[in-house]
């Protein structure tokens, strides 16, 4: 018997014998549910036997027999209601444990989101893709066909799904093209550093979506949960169906924020800002602007990131405030960069050292930033150096500026669009990292 853990209260197996219910207590559970039909195999204890032996073990029971391919949508409905019912940790089993997790992925789809649901099954080893459909629409099967046919699909209407949009619109204008992205806003994240330093205000930095899409370009106001490219089709959030012939995808990438524990409860306050948030670069220029003395942190995370300058820019522009206002030589610059190099591009290095010099900045290499107590004005990096163990050191600080640990979106991660990679292009200067996945479908981060 091989146990595989879902989460903390739910786990599924392959079939069990009355051997393992011993076993199976000891390891916490309180509930088990069969969902294997009695006489599928011939060396299948029934139900009543099972039952009986976790009856005298102290552990409930409940029956839900599920024919192999066959879970409807009341099983899952059944689930559902079985599942609030018994005593947590619950186990569930069938012949090979599949039937019992897609019972419980469906089950879940009105309480979790896809990607949770998919990356919860995928860690314990079974894909659940082929019921992504019926979790996007709440457990349910889909009773709508496919309403939407596109030569080209666009994910995404950030920086790099309304630029391709445009350009392949002023290239081939006949081209039916559809972008697909549920926000109302669309904010040129660029101009956060501006605004960080001063010259821009956060609103010069926003547009309504609608008034930046392309002329002759379908904007599908919704969110996309998961991509069927063996069918060329992408499902929406409420399980509406997208097809295409090209799918290019641009989500943009996920900000970590909680990789750094403590970041998320002082973000915004104790001297702690980023221009990674639209909401948080005015914070930025308020701190740079009253800070007369002390030590300013800019920090910067591991790769991949978006605009790799962006961590030291605000390091600049604030070094730039503070030098005009004749206080540079009272505040203790120091940028913290998890990566090795001040720039990845070895050309840009010179130009850049000319203005750490002028600004007396400390460039501390291989400094992770793990850890921040907002109040305390303190934060703690992983001091990573080569053949030595990595050392967590402490550091105070008046101000500090981070950039936010990066990483794909989890409907990427989940999604069958995810590596292996046959071609992989950075572009810049827009810092669009454009890959090509094996299925020929164009990934831009
Ligand atoms: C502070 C800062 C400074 C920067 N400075 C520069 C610079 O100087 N130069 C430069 O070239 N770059 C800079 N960048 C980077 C640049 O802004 C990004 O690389 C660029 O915005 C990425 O574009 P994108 O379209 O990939 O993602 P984004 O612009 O982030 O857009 C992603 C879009 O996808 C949508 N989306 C997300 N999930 C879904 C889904 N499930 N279904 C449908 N749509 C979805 C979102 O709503 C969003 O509209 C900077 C970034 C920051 C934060």
């Amino acid at each position: 018997m091989t146990l595989s853990r879902i989460d903390e209260t739910f786990s599924v197996s392959g079939q069990i014998h009355e051997t393992d219910i011993q076993a199976i207590k000891d390891a916490g559970f309180r509930a088990i549910i069969c969902n294997r039909p009695d006489g599928e195999g011939v060396d299948q204890p029934t139900f009543n036997e099972i039952d009986k032996a976790a009856k005298k073990a102290g552990i409930e029971t409940s029956y839900l027999p599920i024919v192999s391919g066959k879970v409807s949508d009341e099983d899952a409905a059944a689930f559902d209601k079985i599942l609030n019912e018994l005593p947590g940790p619950v186990l569930a089993y069938c012949r090979t444990g599949t039937r019992s997790t897609t019972l419980w992925s469906l089950s879940q789809a009105i309480h979790r989101s896809l990607p949770d649901i998919l990356m919860a099954t995928k860690a314990a080893g079974y894909d659940m893709a082929g019921v992504v459909r019926r979790i996007t629409n709440g457990g349910k099967t889909p009773t709508e066909k496919g309403d939407f046919n596109f030569e080209i699909v666009i994910a995404g209407a950030g920086a790099g799904g309304i630029a391709t949009a445009a350009s392949l619109k002023a290239r081939k204008p006949d081209l039916e093209i559809a972008i697909v992205d549920p926000a109302d806003i669309h904010y040129y994240q660029p101009g956060w550093t501006m605004v960080g330093g001063g010259i821009f205000r956060a609103e010069q930095t926003s547009r309504t979506m609608g008034s930046l899409i392309p002329n002759g370009v379908r904007w599908i106001k919704a969110a996309v949960a998961a991509f069927e490219p063996e069918n060329n089709a992408v499902i929406l959030d409420g399980c509406r169906v997208v097809k295409y012939k090209r799918l290019i995808v641009c989500p943009g990438i996920k900000l970590d924020w909680n990789k750094v524990d403590g970041l998320v409860d002082t973000l915004g306050q104790n001297g702690v800002t980023s221009n990674y948030r639209y909401d948080l670069a005015p914070y930025t220029w308020e701190l740079v602007e009253a800070m007369q003395q002390g030590r300013a942190i800019f920090t910067q995370p591991p790769m991949p990131i978006k605009c790799a300058g962006a961590p030291q820019k605000a390091m600049y522009l604030s070094g730039d405030a503070w030098h005009r206002r004749s206080v540079l030589k009272n505040i203790d610059i120091q940028f913290n960069n998890a990566g090795g190099v001040l720039f990845g591009v070895k050309d840009y290095v010179p130009a850049l050292m000319k203005y750490v010099e002028k600004y007396n900045a400390k460039l501390n290499f291989s400094h992770n930033l793990v850890a921040v107590d907002g109040p305390a004005k303190k934060a703690w990096f992983d001091v990573s150096k080569p053949d030595t163990p990595i050392e967590r050191i402490e550091m105070e600080f008046d101000m500090m500026h981070v950039c936010p640990p990066q990483t794909a979106p989890d409907f990427i991660r989940v999604s069958p669009l995810q590596m292996p990679l046959v071609g992989l292009t950075l572009i810049r200067p827009h810092c669009v990292t454009k890959a090509m996945t094996m299925s020929g479908h164009w990934v831009m981060l």
